[in-house]
């Protein structure tokens, strides 16, 4: 199963000085800042997936800028995201055409003609036909049953597109992997496009619309699919956002799955910013620190706008907070100082409130328990990735893109890890079930 990075520009900057808290006055962002691959000197993934609707164009606006844009077009994908190295050759590149970007037009603005052109021309390994996102579902339904007409005209747009780009990658000899995407109002719906997929001569099909889902309905749909295809179709997860949850999918047989989730949830998850490997299986997840920039954070200014705080005041508990901190990393503050220290600044952007007002509040309280926990674990002394053994307590504190996404990148560490155990422990019981068949077969 392979695990392929859905990028968008998360580089990071390898010179940031966190103490002074900024990168080089003459830093340019592309050229200066490294992928996680570089950073780490090795990849954490398998692949990279990169969406047109990142890239960007006149039609739909993208993350890149539009020198970065032309440059992707003109050096291709491997080069740009520099992965042009022995090192990384094997890496697969995955193309897909961002469906979300385009979700409220009535067709998607790329013909099959001009993806097929684009995945071939810039080097992807592997290419998604130009599917168009459907969003209502249905658990219950079978086969062709319900559905909206928007839904079922996406449908039928989806695999109109499909065969096209497939003829269309046959016919210029294109040197990627076609892949047709399968998109679908129900499990039933999913898996009839999955089987006329098939019928157009599809070997590795992308599901789509999975995001929004939870992991026991895209089970349903993955069943469905499975039961309508070969066995030798390959079978891929376009966006994954349930990617915790991967090895309760192992029946399904997936060949490869896309996420950003271990990235992502660094900085967007309220509670579950930093992973270990856990017991058994399983991962552990640590609160990250939050300590915002009092001058920079909207939630800050508003106070000192309405009256309630100084400007002064908070950069003093900002500051008091990260020196604490780092006290404490070195053992030079106790943990029970470190923590009233960090929630003294927690409480006016936790509830608008000085400390001294608030400091009974549930939310606080929660909010206490969890730093507790990180502040007595630890876990970025437990971790012998790059970042964390450069970065140290610097990578649990929740602040900035340069600490945060160095987290996320330490989180693909560790989920990379996680997903090769999984494989590990798939090889494991097959061999097991084989020799129980051998013996049998014996006696
Ligand atoms: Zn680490």
């Amino acid at each position: 199963m392979k695990f392929i990075f859905a990028d968008s520009l998360d580089y990071v900057d390898p010179a940031f000085d966190f103490i002074a808290d900024r990168s080089p006055a003459d830093r340019q962002p592309y050229w200066d800042d490294a992928y996680p691959h570089e950073i780490l000197g090795y990849a954490p993934y398998d692949g990279v997936l990169v969406s047109r609707g990142i890239i960007g164009d006149h039609r739909v606006k993208g993350k890149y800028t539009a020198s970065q844009a032309r440059r992707f077009h003109l050096v291709g994908a491997r080069k740009f995201l520099r992965l042009d190295t022995p090192q990384f050759a094997k890496l697969d590149i995955f193309g897909d055409c961002g469906a979300f970007t385009y979700v409220e037009e009535e067709r998607p603005p790329y013909t099959p003609a001009e993806m097929a052109e684009f995945y071939d021309e810039c080097g992807f390994t592997h290419g998604c036909s130009v599917d168009h996102i459907i969003f209502d579902f249905n658990p219950a339904l079978t086969g062709l049953a319900g559905g909206t007409d928007d839904a079922k005209n996406r449908f039928e747009i989806t695999l109109e597109n499909a065969d096209g780009f497939r003829r269309e990658a046959l016919a210029m000899g294109a040197s990627f992997t076609p892949m047709g995407v399968v998109q679908g109002w129900s499990p039933g719906s999913m898996a009839e496009a999955a089987r006329r997929l098939v019928a157009m001569g599809y070997t590795y099909l992308a599901i789509g619309g999975m995001v929004p889902l939870k992991s026991p309905e895209i089970k349903l749909c993955l069943q469905a699919i499975r039961d309508a295809i070969p066995a030798a179709t390959r079978l891929h997860i376009l966006g994954f956002a349930k990617a915790d949850d991967i090895d309760g999918f192992h029946g399904y047989d997936i060949a490869s799955f896309d996420t950003t989730s271990p990235l992502i949830r660094a900085f967007k998850d309220a509670k579950q910013n930093y992973y270990l490997p856990g017991e058994g299986l399983a991962l552990r997840y640590f609160t990250s620190i939050r300590v915002p920039q009092a001058i920079e954070n909207p939630k800050l200014q508003r106070g000192v706008k309405k009256g309630s705080f100084r400007a002064e005041e908070l950069v003093r508990l900002e500051a008091l907070a990260l020196n604490s901190l780092r006290a404490f990393d070195r053992g030079e503050a106790d943990l029970d100082e470190t923590l009233h220290n960090v929630l003294v600044y927690s409480a006016p952007l936790v509830e608008e409130k000085p400390y001294e007002d608030c400091k009974s509040s549930v939310a606080l309280a929660k909010l206490a328990e969890r730093y507790r926990i990180t502040l007595t674990e630890q876990p970025w002394k437990q971790c012998a990735c790059k970042i964390c053994r450069d970065a140290a307590i610097d990578v649990i504190i929740f602040r900035g893109s340069n600490r945060n996404k160095r987290r996320g990148i330490h989180n693909l560490v560790v989920y990379h890890d996680h997903i090769e155990k999984l494989d590990l422990k798939r090889a494991v019981e097959r061999t097991d079930h084989l020799s129980q068949r051998l013996c049998g077969a014996e006696r």
